[in-house]
């Protein structure tokens, strides 16, 4: 049978082989078994649901939240001779009707629908008469409440596909799960958890660099003029941001396109053709850009502000490249984008319990941004896979040498133990560095023995070297919302049996070799 999907990649495609992970996924749905393909942004998962479609005796239904993009797949799979066809709420009730009626005649091996479709009770009887051989569900991770992109119209999948008289093959597939997502995809969509196939994660043309204590403005502006005739897409947390960063980068002579929730459909639709069809390079943007954007040629990702949590990094960083040519996602760290991020989480309306969550995401993210690691092997294995050093990012050409930190992490671990493991980062920093503020003198942290052993350094020195500490896992942050410092037993090991902690020697950023090479 893989002989035969071999052909058809051949034949309607154009591809002679199968990419990474393609060939096992496109196995087990042709062996009849549910499937959960995870797959990075670009990775190539249409192929995993299109070839067994053009395999398959009945017709395929794809559910996918993207109405801008079902068009172009729809349009891409016409001219390479596969008869598909998709229904969502760009259509008028003519041309809805007269689908239907396609539809029911068998004109077509490929259906995409919106979720909300499935809520119609006609639509869904529409369905079942029909002979639905796969149900393929992109986007996957919409449906689980740990995902970053709740959808509740994805509930609707699962009695979708248990009213049929027979059961179709479902194929999940996501660029971004967690264990939990997976876990909780595989449960809700009775996919069992021995065919999920995660492949690929590491991007290996993308080389990523954290930024710290640079003006972020004068950065980008710098950047994008040195780039000026490569394409990039500059994310930014809040609508307002967006706007701001927009006029400053205009009247900086360069010519930027914006894109946010806030603007009009036209106005987004306009903008976003200017940067697909390449009449304008730069684009600034919140998250609601992107999510189907197929511009492979984008060589830069920059991001203004820290994202939520490591799941929406990766898949915004991961838009560049995709057409595997070296690209670079650069992230701009400032800590008071984690009290915006804090601030957003408070917005939204989620039970206690999911506001937890969010914060401990976050946290993972701020460590991602303090971590002396291969910054894609620390977001590889976030996502549960084993990875080696990129050898491009920051951290891997920063050549600095290790110098062994014990010291002064004994101090930082057993100023946190006198101090009951109940306070924040900024009053353990205080308590080490000797402040005399209101609350050290109340709790009477002026008398403890660690009081003032690090008072030859700034309390800004104390917070990264903490910072340092929590994202190499020696220190946990619990309590995510007025976060409290413990020790891990990573910290334990080095109080009881002595092992080393090295850290890479102090200098200023600039002094790290440039990446001039890249482009
Ligand atoms: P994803 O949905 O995972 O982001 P796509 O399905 O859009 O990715 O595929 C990304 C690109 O890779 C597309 O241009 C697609 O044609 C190409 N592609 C997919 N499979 C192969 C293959 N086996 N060989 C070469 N190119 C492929």
């Amino acid at each position: 049978m893989l002989e035969q999907a071999k052909r058809k990649l051949q034949e309607y495609f154009g591809y002679s082989t199968f990419r990474e992970g393609q060939e096992s996924i496109i196995g087990s749905v042709l062996n009849g078994m549910d499937t959960l393909a995870i797959m990075p942004t670009g990775g190539g998962k249409s192929i995993c649901y299109q070839i067994p479609a053009l395999l398959a005796e009945g017709i395929t239904i794809v559910i996918s939240p993207l109405i801008s993009l079902m068009k172009d797949q729809v349009d891409a799979l016409t001219s390479a001779g596969v008869s598909s066809t998709y229904i969502n709420s760009s259509l008028s009730a003519r041309e809805l009707n007269e689908r239907i009626e396609e539809l029911k005649d068998n004109q077509y091996k490929i259906l995409y629908i919106a979720p909300e479709r499935l809520e119609s009770a006609s639509f869904r009887s529409l369905l079942f008469d029909m002979n639905v051989s796969i149900v393929a569900i992109d986007e996957a991770h919409c449906i689980s409440q740990w995902g970053h992109d709740f959808r509740p119209s994805y509930r609707s999948i699962r009695n979708m596909i248990e009213g049929f008289r027979e059961r179709p093959i479902v194929i999940a597939l996501t660029a971004t799960a967690t264990q939990e997502v997976t876990n909780d995809i595989c449960e809700l969509l009775d996919i069992s958890p021995d065919n999920t196939y995660v492949t690929g994660f590491a991007r290996d043309n993308l080389t990523f660099n954290v930024i710290k204590g640079e003006n972020k403005r004068d950065y980008i502006s710098n950047y994008v003029k040195a780039n000026d005739d490569q394409a990039g897409i500059i994310y930014a947390a809040t609508r307002r941001e967006v706007d701001e960063l927009y006029n400053y980068l205009k009247k900086q002579g360069i010519k930027v396109g914006k894109y946010h929730a806030g603007m009009s459909e036209h106005e987004r639709s306009e903008q976003q053709d200017n940067f697909l069809f390449d009449k304008l390079n730069v684009m600034v943007a919140t998250n609601a850009f992107g999510m189907g954007i197929n511009k492979s040629n984008v060589r830069y990702v920059i991001h203004h502000n820290l994202p939520k949590n490591i799941e929406a990094y990766y898949q915004e960083a991961g838009r560049a490249g995709r057409d595997g040519e070296r690209s670079e996602c650069t992230l701009l760290f400032a800590g008071q984008d984690i009290q915006l991020q804090k601030f957003l989480i408070e917005q939204t309306a989620l039970s206690d319990e999911k506001k937890i969550h969010e914060y401990q995401k976050l946290q993972q993210m701020v460590d991602l941004c303090h971590t002396e690691k291969c910054i894609q092997s620390y977001i590889i294995e976030y996502f549960g896979e084993s990875a080696q050093d990129c050898g491009k990012c920051m951290n891997c050409r920063d050549t600095r040498s290790k110098i062994d930190i014990t010291n002064e992490a004994l101090m930082v671990f057993s100023c946190i133990k006198r101090m009951n493991e109940r306070f924040g980062k900024t009053l353990v920093a205080q308590v080490l560095k000797g402040s005399k503020n209101k609350r050290i003198i109340q709790f009477g942290f002026d008398k403890l023995t660690t009081y003032r052993l690090m008072s030859n350094k700034t309390e800004k020195q104390i917070t990264d070297l903490i910072d340092f500490l929590i994202a190499e896992g020696y220190l946990a942050m619990t309590n995510a919302q007025y976060p409290v410092l413990e020790l891990t037993n990573k910290a334990r090991k080095v109080l009881i049996d002595k092992q080393p902690v090295y850290k890479k020697e102090s200098v200023t950023i600039q002094a790290i070799e440039s990446n001039d090479q890249l482009f």
